[in-house]
């Protein structure tokens, strides 16, 4: 099997499990913002997940949902969204009239993040701006996990599809940061497509089983993704073939065997996104390479705790 610098970041070993900042420290500081990303790489969580798409004017921008998420978006007014407007119909110009900062406390969403700062003046990134940011030489222990969101909108459009990895590519590859990057999606055509078009940036492969519930607030990217109804145990086999160098399970779905079968092929096994205490001990017991989580430092402390390290000494 290939093996690739951007991947091996992400593995860990004896008594070594990497911290990976989902969103940033999502638990603590807005989400996919320029202030989580650089709290998280600040703490030595270097590793960063973040997810990535295209406005209306193929720009690629920072955001989680393919719509603006209300209960994180307000307008000039200062007011939350009452509608979602989708990223692909607005320019990179009219997202930046939007305030990212605070999370509305009323909602669902914002019910799961108590402890998230509430800060004015934040708006979406570009991919680039995070990039230009991360190729600063304090930052050079940073890598990336970017999640590249599949519109179902476009689903079969593959033309569309060929033109957002290939403006995602070009961003990375303009700063540099080739070596330093995975591209990640529930997608797994999508990844095939990316391998094409980049086969030395390694394919990161999401995966969560249907039984699981899904969590409040997030969108219909994952709906792109393979059925593995009664092949959940090949899952790792599927990766491997599917030329994967990291498998990134849901945390409910993640067991021994798994782990395992995973190791055997020479993956990376990245979980997400792992928040409460219990379950980031699971995975210490489980020896999995890399915890993704809201709350980096709280893992942090667990893998203290545990007698492990979370960077190579
Ligand atoms: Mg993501």
């Amino acid at each position: 099997m290939k093996t690739f610098p951007a991947a091996e970041a992400f593995r860990g070993g004896d008594g070594l499990i990497r911290v990976v900042g989902h969103r940033g420290a999502r638990g603590v500081l807005p989400e996919n913002t320029m202030l989580g990303f650089e709290y998280a790489m600040s703490t030595g969580a270097h590793l960063l997940e973040f997810d990535v798409v295209m406005t209306a004017d193929s720009v690629p921008v920072i955001t989680h949902n393919h719509r603006l998420h209300a209960p994180t978006y307000r307008d000039e007014n200062g007011c939350f969204l009452t509608s979602e407007p989708k990223v692909a119909d607005l320019t990179f110009e009219q997202i930046q009239t939007y305030e990212i900062g605070r999370i509305d406390g009323t909602s669902a969403y914002g019910r799961r993040f108590p402890d998230q700062s509430q800060i004015d003046g934040l708006r979406v990134p570009r991919l680039s701006d995070l990039m230009s940011r991360v190729v600063q030489p304090q930052y050079q222990a940073a890598h990336l996990m970017l999640e590249i969101k599949s519109d179902p909108d476009f689903a079969f459009d593959a033309g569309y599809r060929s033109k957002l990895v290939a403006e995602v590519i070009a961003v990375v590859r303009e700063a540099g940061l080739d070596q330093r990057t995975l591209l990640h999606s529930f997608d797994w055509n999508l990844l095939a497509e990316c391998q094409r078009q980049a086969p030395d940036i390694p394919a990161s492969f999401l995966t969560q089983l249907p039984d699981n519930a899904d969590e409040v607030g997030e969108d219909s990217a994952k709906s792109i993704s393979p059925d593995f109804s009664g092949i959940e145990t090949q899952i790792p086999d599927l990766v491997a073939k599917a030329g994967g160098a990291l498998w990134c399970p849901y945390l409910d779905d993640v067991t021994s065997q798994g782990v395992s079968r995973a190791h055997e092929l020479g993956l990376v096994v990245a979980v997400w996104t792992v928040n409460e205490p219990e379950d980031i001990d699971r995975m210490i017991d489980l020896c999995v390479d890399a915890i993704v989580s809201d709350y980096p430092g709280r893992v942090q402390r667990r893998l203290s705790d545990h007698g492990f390290q979370w960077v190579s000494p």
